[in-house]
């Protein structure tokens, strides 16, 4: 296995890493190469701080094949404070508990483990901050 092509991946796994703008600021997750508001093919790499809330979500009953041992599951569209929207698993809370516009932050879990080679590979969620207010 090509160990530097492993930890490149890592690192994309470990961090919301996304594209800014550099000519009006925009900040795009996933990163993209053409900026959506100018145009402009001038973005950098940009690592988002992973805060934000919850602009939507919905409680998964049924797992695709090899996700069973973890129903149910909450999957929500995160609305980063610096922008972009993410879609991703909501973890340490129960559905019925969570509510739209609550705080979360970005955690990396383990996503599935590989028994043979010892792979493992994980994965951004999000989990409930407490609210400011
Ligand atoms: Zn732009």
């Amino acid at each position: 296995m090509d160990l530097a092509r492993s930890w490149r991946l890592k690192d994309q796994r470990y961090r919301l890493e996304g594209t800014v703008c550099a000519n009006c600021g925009a900040k795009f997750f996933p990163p993209r190469q053409v900026c959506t508001e100018c145009k402009s093919q001038n973005l950098t790499p940009h690592e988002f701080d992973g805060h934000g809330e919850v602009y939507s979500f919905s409680t998964v009953y049924q797992a695709p094949l090899g996700h069973e041992g973890n129903l149910p599951y909450i999957v929500g569209m995160i609305k980063l404070d610096e922008g972009p929207m993410v879609e991703a698993q909501i973890t340490d809370v129960n559905p019925s508990d969570l509510k739209i516009g609550q705080r979360v932050e970005m955690v990396t879990r383990k996503l599935r483990e590989y028994g043979e080679n010892g792979l493992i590979v994980y994965a951004y969620k999000f989990r409930p901050l407490p609210n400011a207010n």
